[in-house]
């Protein structure tokens, strides 16, 4: 048999073997290159098939063949340069620049006319049940400028993709119709823009400027609550623009009517369109992003791995961005995949708090998590419902407090530095063997990072 008979009857076998999907994914795109020796060269598209079919499927793969052919005694995976081109330069550039620089290089890539970053583009968006409404409406904006919803508001918390899908909304209308004037602007530089212009005599400037853009995209625009001077100019450009046609994308935090101190005639104007939010992702969708997120990066990540993050990062998109970032630093240091206890260890990190906590209050949120009277974690007592939660007390205070071991030991009745180091060590350890345990850490820490 040729390399193509013998590929295609091997797959017949292995079809009935795998799930559809599993099928799809996986052997999609792979062919025999070459067979010598007894040994089948098998091309493989990406770095995470390889991974795949090496470790879940090679004993099938293996049988089958021999099934059909004796003398095939072992199977070689290659990544093939012809369905995959971008991996193999990126393997080049990757030796000759870091790919960080590059990515960073390209951020910095914002056009001047417009403002707009050209990384955010409906391309690069993954769309899920959490965000298709959303990028529907910011689709057909795209599409239809002026007409189709005006003004446009989407609302949605931090991190979960707002800014991306309004500066796509502004790129799509630029590829389309180039001439269009667009500008993308955040509602804090909008602020500052007026204000200097005030203070300079230049209102009139300022006010010709905005009402001449065919698309004004303003982000986050909740930040002009409780601005009376730019409220009033805004919903002054606001009306010039809608009403010579001009679309109006808006972004925030919260919908129009959760908006503290906003000025009525601008909250009936944001409600006077088509309003609509993105919420949390999903775990599919997460993982869906992180796959994206993913490409041309298959050397430092595998399945295992991404779907690891996605499972326990939940907050937000730049979150995942980050762990995946952190991962791949990481691997770029020590030269080799991490184990998925070290992926542990690398998203608590990530998940730890950026606020600074006293002392006092991650030994409240500890007492308050475990149901606990905070007083019984200072005393003496060996009980097994409070010998743990004094643990994590005292791991916390170490990892977040940057608590010395003698003060740590101290603060729970005067005991000594070892038991703190013994306590540290305990949790820490028990932290890379439970993912469960880590989302109770992660639950405490909530306790204590969004109450002030
Ligand atoms: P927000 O403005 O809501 O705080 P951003 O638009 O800044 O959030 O998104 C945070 C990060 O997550 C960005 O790097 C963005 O590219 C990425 N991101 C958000 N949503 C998506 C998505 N649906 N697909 C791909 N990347 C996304
Ligand atoms: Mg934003």
């Amino acid at each position: 048999m040729n390399n193509e008979e013998l590929w295609q009857a091997t797959l017949a076998e292995l079809e009935v073997l795998v799930s559809k999907a599993n099928f799809i994914t996986w052997f999609q795109n792979t062919s025999i290159t070459a067979q010598q020796n007894g040994m089948v060269v098998l091309n493989v598209p990406n770095a995470f098939a390889k991974e795949w079919l090496e470790c879940k499927y090679h004993k099938f793969i293996l049988k089958a063949l021999r099934s059909l052919s004796p003398e095939v005694r072992n199977v070689e995976y290659i990544i093939s340069s012809q369905t995959q081109p971008l991996l193999q330069k990126n393997k080049f550039t990757q030796v000759m620049i870091p790919h960080e620089e590059q990515l960073e290089f390209k951020e910095f890539l914002i056009d001047r006319e417009t403002n707009l970053n050209p990384r955010y583009t409906f391309d690069s968006f993954v769309v899920g049940p959490f965000n298709e409404l959303a990028h529907a409406a910011a689709l057909a904006v795209s599409k239809n400028p002026g007409v189709a919803y005006n003004p446009l508001f989407i609302y949605g918390g931090v991190g979960l993709g707002k800014t991306h899908l309004l500066e796509a909304v502004g790129n799509e209308i630029k590829k389309i119709n180039s001439k269009l004037k667009v500008r993308y602007i955040s509602s804090e530089r909008f602020t500052n823009e007026l204000i200097s212009s005030i203070q300079n005599n230049e209102t009139s400037f300022f006010k010709e400027k905005y009402r001449s853009y065919d698309c004004l995209i303003l982000d986050d625009v909740q930040f002009i609550a409780g601005k009376i001077k730019t409220q009033e100019e805004f919903f002054h450009i606001f009306n010039a623009l809608y009403e010579s046609g001009k679309q109006v994308v808006f972004s925030s935090d919260k919908p129009p009517h959760a908006i503290p101190e906003l000025e009525e005639r601008l909250r009936s104007r944001f409600a006077g369109g088509v309003i609509t939010d993105i919420g949390q992702p999903e775990y599919e969708s997460r993982l869906a992003i992180l796959k994206s997120k993913a490409e041309g990066k298959e050397n430092y990540v595998n399945m295992e791995i991404l779907e690891f993050i996605a499972l326990n990062i939940q907050k937000n998109i730049r979150e995942l961005e980050g762990a995946l970032n952190a991962v791949i630093a990481k691997v770029k240091m020590t030269g080799k995949i991490p184990s998925s206890g070290e992926v542990k260890e690398i998203l608590m990190k990530i998940m730890q708090p950026r606020r600074i906590v006293t002392a006092n209050q991650i030994i409240k949120s500890v007492a308050e998590f475990y149901d606990l009277d905070e007083k019984i974690l200072y005393e003496k007592t060996r009980k097994k419902e409070v010998v743990k939660p004094r643990q994590v007390a005292m791991y916390l205070l170490r990892e977040d407090f940057n608590g010395s071991y003698p003060y740590i030991g101290r603060s729970f009745g005067g005991r000594d530095h070892t038991t703190a180091i013994h306590a540290y060590e305990k949790i820490s350890k028990e932290l890379k063997n439970s993912v469960q345990f880590m989302e109770e850490i992660r639950r405490i820490r909530e306790l204590y990072n969004y109450k002030t």
